[in-house]
């Protein structure tokens, strides 16, 4: 019999099993989880809720919701698309629903359904779900594949036809040793997707405050974050800041999360342009005072601090801000400046950047180049995404590309009868 074993339980994992069994019927599909339950992620993703994909509606380029992996998955795409992620799950008893922002969920609002969806599949399809069972390291032996693995506290070992790693994102690298050992080139792994810390009590005073359509920048870089901004009592969070996360990972990590940040409050970084507006409110109000007409309907709070951050008074009349006043105003409402101290420890959604790199796989089949018959998918990969349902995407669509991978190699090959095979043998 031929025989696959996909090391981890998580979505890439189970969508791998079940479209390979669907290819490949006869195959014994095995998961090995080292968890004692499988798709935790999935469980807590999304609030609870799983934003299982995007309608992708906004996205004119892959690159700004994929900071890296961007060019693979347009390929990937072709095959099996964001829509095909939807209608499959529409297809096998999850209806969706896409939200106003393009977030895609499931209309019961709870990551349980697709749970459920995807265990029952696995199931009806016959594939072995093994939990508590750790893959330890991986093994050449042959056109084959040991497995070592740990089970019940014993080192044990299985030898497989092929091998796909879907273990996710390894913050510090874990199984990284023997994937280099195998010929693979990894990516440093790193956080993306977290919040800033800045120490600035006057801001962070205003704790709970959001900004609709914010953009903000690490100032003297192309990297930019644009969407709701939201005010922590440690400092900034919200899509505006886990974009520019996300987009700055690496960056980030290297210079120790100092770094200088830019926030346009009023959603433009064009400053003549808010200055104009800014004159036109003064003309339309030159006796009222400035604390008592908003610039854009920011809240009340929020605006008598950006007021003050420009030198400027609440008490003071429209009338008597001059020239300077006004430019100066609409430095802070398009260019405010910051000092970000630190990354936040707050897990809103939290990814590793990094893996196995994209030039160690084939692209269409995301088999290994170095390591014949072992095949990668989901976040293992060096690929993610800015919030949105887009790592998901990926883990779907890495998933159907590594089965219908694994399944093209075992049809073809002229398979050696496996040592070991039908039997689990004890570690040497
Ligand atoms: C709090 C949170 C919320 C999120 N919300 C969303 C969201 O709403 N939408 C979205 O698109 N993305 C979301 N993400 C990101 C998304 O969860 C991941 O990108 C996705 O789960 C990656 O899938 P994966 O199968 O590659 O990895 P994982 O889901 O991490 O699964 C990997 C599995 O492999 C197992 N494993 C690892 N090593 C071994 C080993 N040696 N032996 C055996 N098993 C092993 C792990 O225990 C795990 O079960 C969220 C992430 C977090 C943390």
């Amino acid at each position: 019999m031929t025989k696959v074993a996909i090391i981890g339980g998580g979505a890439a994992g189970f969508f791998l099993a079940i479209h390979l069994k669907e290819l490949l019927p006869t195959a014994h599909v095995v998961i090995f989880e080292r968890a004692q339950r499988v798709l935790a992620k999935v469980k807590v993703s999304g609030g609870g809720r799983c934003n299982v994909t995007n309608s992708f509606a906004s996205v004119t380029d892959l690159v700004q919701v994929y900071p890296r992996g961007a060019k693979l998955l347009k390929r990937l795409f072709r095959a099996f698309s964001p829509a095909d992620a939807y209608a499959w799950f529409e297809a096998h008893g999850v209806p969706l629903v896409t939200q106003e922002d393009e977030c895609v969920f499931p209309r019961s609002q709870s990551s349980d359904s697709i749970i459920l969806c995807l265990t029952r599949q696995a199931q009806r399809l016959g594939v072995e779900v093994r939990t508590q069972v750790p893959m330890t390291e991986l093994e050449r032996v042959g056109d084959a594949w040991r497995v070592h693995f740990t089970e019940r506290g014993e080192a044990r070992q299985e030898v497989f036809n092929a091998v796909s790693l879907t273990t996710g994102g390894a913050p510090h690298g874990e199984g990284h040793d023997n994937l280099r050992a195998l010929g693979h080139e990894l990516a440093t792994p790193c956080p993306s997707l977290f919040t800033f810390r800045l120490h600035q009590p006057d801001l962070t005073a205003l704790m709970g405050i959001v900004v609709e359509g914010a953009q903000t920048a690490i100032a003297g870089t192309r990297f930019r974050g644009e969407g709701p901004l939201l005010i922590t009592h440690w400092g900034l969070s919200g899509p505006a800041i886990l974009k520019l996360s996300s987009q700055a990972a690496r960056h980030l990590f290297d210079c120790n999360y100092q770094a200088p940040l830019l926030i346009s409050w009023s959603g433009t970084t064009n400053t003549e342009e808010v200055a104009a507006q800014l004159q036109r409110l003064q003309q339309a109000h030159l006796q009222r005072q400035l604390g008592n007409v908003r610039y854009a309907d920011l809240q009340a709070r929020l605006w008598h601090y950006l007021l003050q951050r420009a030198g400027l008074s609440p008490d003071r009349p429209w009338g008597e801000v001059g020239r300077k006043g006004i430019n100066r105003l609409a430095n802070v409402l398009t260019a405010d400046s910051y000092s970000i101290v630190g990354r936040g420890t707050y897990k809103e959604e939290f990814v590793t950047c990094g893996g196995v790199s994209l030039s160690s796989v084939d692209a269409r089949t995301l088999e290994s180049k170095s390591a014949e018959g072992l095949f990668f998918a989901g976040e293992v990969l060096d690929i993610d995404g800015v919030t949105g349902g887009f790592n998901f995407t990926a883990a779907w669509s890495t998933a159907v590309a590594a089965a219908r991978g694994i399944a093209q190699r075992l049809t073809s090959a002229h398979l050696q009868p496996l040592v070991g095979e039908g039997h689990i043998d004890k570690a040497r």
